[in-house]
């Protein structure tokens, strides 16, 4: 058989190892060298190019039904739980908390949910939703396991390693939000980092009110390309009298983005943590669909404002 292997950047290291057993097993191996940042970025178009008859992609959980053969390897984790202990300083006070982590930690979740309960602790595990397959489980565009029991626990616990998914979840929650990472040996509060991004969002949208040129971006990801968005987006733009474009790429690279001059603002349609954590990458406000209706609505108010204010010649007959 004729096999694509396909690793997100943190196993990439363990790639030769996969091929050369798989070789021995009879197969014709090939390795992806592409960035991968999760399911949603299957490597279909190479492996398709090669006539591959299967894509092994590994680290994650199927994101969502695609037309090629994918095999998934989970590639769990045991992360170290002596940091447990410590963690129960910072909780003190919070009666009833949720407990969410990644695909490579989800196996730990009931041995850390023991570990609070033994220690007094309410433990609520939400359902996942949308791209996440666990309970308790998140991807960086999926908090659904933590939104989803938002209202009935007093804090949310995020255990297992980097910051990238606990900050996707903080800003769809609404209580306090510690991360217990234990590869740094690390209890942090983070919801302080809420309103940060908030006023940044804020920044982005002010900034964005005198674009007039919008480059909506497509990407041609498996589980990133929403062209019917970036459709609507356009239509939205284009009725309030300015102009937008699609931009398609697979990968976006922001010195190609910020080489095209014309646009004075991009509104993102790929993966949403783009707009949130690579805004100072391009040199325009990169807006999420959100951010770009608020924009228009902002411009259609001032439009208004002006057209309404009062005529100070008919006004003095
Ligand atoms: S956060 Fe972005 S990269 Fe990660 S799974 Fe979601 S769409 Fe893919």
């Amino acid at each position: 058989m004729r096999i694509l292997l396909q690793f997100p950047e943190g196993l990439k290291q363990k790639a030769l190892e996969h091929a050369k057993r798989m070789e021995a097993e009879g197969n014709e191996v090939f390795i992806s060298a592409s960035p991968t940042f999760g399911a949603c970025d299957l490597a279909l178009d190479e492996a398709r190019n090669i006539k591959a008859d299967k894509l092994v992609h590994f680290g994650h959980a199927e994101f969502h039904k695609v037309d090629f053969n994918v095999e998934y390897v989970p590639y769990p984790i045991d992360a170290p739980l002596d940091l447990l202990p410590k963690s129960l300083e910072a909780l003190n006070g919070y009666s009833t908390i949720s407990l969410v982590t990644t695909i490579q930690h989800i196996h730990q979740l009931e041995a850390v949910k023991a570990f609070y309960e033994s220690n007094g602790k309410k433990v609520v595990i939400g359902r996942p939703y949308g791209f996440a397959k666990r309970p308790g489980q998140i991807l960086g565009c999926d908090i659904g396991s933590a939104a989803s029991v938002d209202r009935t626990v007093d804090a949310h616990v995020y255990f297992g390693g980097g910051m990238f998914h606990p900050l996707g979840a903080l800003l769809n929650t609404t209580k306090p939000f510690f991360v217990v990472e234990p590869f740094e040996n690390k209890v942090e509060r983070i919801d302080g980092y809420r309103d940060t991004y908030r006023k940044r969002s804020r920044g982005k949208v002010m900034r964005a009110l005198k674009s007039c040129r919008f480059g909506i971006l497509v990407s041609t990801k498996n589980g990133q390309h929403n062209m019917n968005l970036a459709r609507i987006a356009k239509g939205m733009i284009e009725r309030a009298g300015l102009s937008a474009e699609i931009l398609v790429a697979n990968t976006f690279d922001f010195m190609s983005l910020n080489n095209m001059l014309e646009f004075d603002a991009f509104v993102n349609t790929a993966c949403p943590r783009l707009a949130i954590d690579d805004i100072e990458r391009t040199r325009a406000p990169l807006l999420s669909a959100n951010e770009l209706a608020e924009v228009l609505r902002y411009k259609a108010e001032l439009i208004t404002q002006k057209n309404c204010a009062p005529n100070k010649d008919s006004q003095n007959p």
